[in-house]
């Protein structure tokens, strides 16, 4: 018998929000193709393990000592890599880590959100949206999306006028559907709304729209873009989430954040991880040609296909699709069953990875239509 075992958790005084509540939860099932959790299915390559561990055995020589609580280096070298890419000349000071972009996105809420205040959010998009808004106490205003799961910016602009949000989420590309937002089109948003405006950019290296990086200028008060090197830098277990924004916005989330919150070996191993950044992006323009071929084959099957600039696609439209989705783990494939009725989500994989798909979803598909 477990130690502990005689208390359940209704036995706890848990906070009345939080009860009946579900915790995230994605199933991490060891199958031959996993596919369900947006990864890069690309191994850091040799060269980066190599420099990776030695900048980690240098680092724990320090062990005995705090980290860098402001994680300056590992902030100046994510300006450099967002400024190349987006042209936007940002520094350190523009930059803010934390342990994947989960955190970046607690932080946010801890500082803008909290108790009689709201966040507005265009669903279907990332789960994790709604969970942290409650775990901080902010109540969640959902949206809905068009038919095709596009933002109707007309109707999002209404929203934003009607509930005046203190925070506005727009995931860009989104998560689970895939599609991205035009520039300006977040202008518009960001114009009519009061509070801040978090655009999630989790998988912009997928997507050829400019950032949303460019309003920051025009929009310092309100607009923080967040990464994540989960993605397209392969780097999901090393846990390292980041933001753009103005300074005071990130003055906003030194009052929030815990101390010490990024260890000496994460900033070490992330900033590594940065100095073999070109060669792991390579991986992008690969995958970017795998999704494409991905979708073409999917379509050809009669499958409907939700056009996506990510790493991964939203295809449907199954009678059942989470007995559609126990098919294809029968098979050895995890994907994502999102609850949107009738469609799976499938991440981008190895070629071999995705011919695996692609073939259990040609035997799949006469049982499941
Ligand atoms: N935002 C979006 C849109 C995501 O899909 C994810 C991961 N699934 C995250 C943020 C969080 O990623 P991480 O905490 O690994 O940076």
């Amino acid at each position: 018998m477990t130690i502990g075992a005689g208390a359940k958790l209704s036995d706890l005084p848990l906070r009345e929000d939080l009860v009946g509540r579900s915790p995230y939860g994605a199933p991490q099932l060891a199958v031959p193709v996993q596919i369900n959790t947006n990864e890069n299915p690309f191994p850091p390559s040799e060269a980066l393990v190599a420099d990776l561990a030695a900048s980690v055995a240098a680092a724990a020589v320090g062990l005995n000592r705090y980290p860098d609580r402001d994680a300056v280096q590992l902030r100046r070298e994510l300006a450099g890599y967002l400024a190349r890419v987006s042209g936007v000349p940002l520094l350190a000071e523009n930059v803010w880590a934390a342990n994947g972009s989960n955190e970046i996105l607690q932080q946010l809420l801890q500082a803008f959100g909290g108790p009689g205040r709201t966040a507005v959010g265009f669903e279907p998009s990332y789960s994790m949206h709604p969970i942290i808004s409650t775990g901080t106490r902010t109540t969640w205003l959902p949206a809905p999306r068009l038919a095709d799961f596009s933002v109707d910016v007309p109707a999002a602009l209404q929203v934003i006028r009607e509930h005046d949000p203190d925070v506005l989420f727009v995931t860009s590309p989104n998560n689970p559907t895939g599609g991205s937002l035009e520039l300006s089109d977040i202008r518009e948003l960001v114009g009519a709304a009061r509070g801040i405006v978090v655009v999630d950019e989790a998988y912009a290296e997928f997507s050829e729209r400019p950032s949303a990086i460019a309003l920051i200028d025009e929009f310092p008060a309100q607009v923080v873009v967040v990464r994540t090197m989960s993605k397209a830098f392969a780097f999901a277990g090393g846990r390292l989430g980041y933001l753009a924004a103005s300074p005071a916005m990130i003055d906003a989330l030194l009052l929030v954040r815990l101390p010490y919150h990024l260890s000496v070996l994460t900033q070490a191993a992330a900033i590594a991880a940065l100095r073999h950044g070109d060669d792991t992006l390579g991986s992008v323009a690969r995958l970017v040609g795998e999704r494409k071929r991905v979708a073409a084959e999917l379509t050809r099957m009669g499958l409907t296909v939700v056009p996506s600039d990510a790493n991964f696609v939203l295809f449907g439209v199954f009678d059942d699709a989470p007995a559609t989705w126990q098919r294809y783990l029968d098979e050895g494939v995890l994907l994502r069953d999102v609850g949107i009725p009738g469609y799976l989500r499938a991440t981008i994989g190895t070629e071999s990875d995705n011919d695996r798909f692609l073939q259990v979803s040609r035997s799949v598909l006469g049982a499941a239509r």
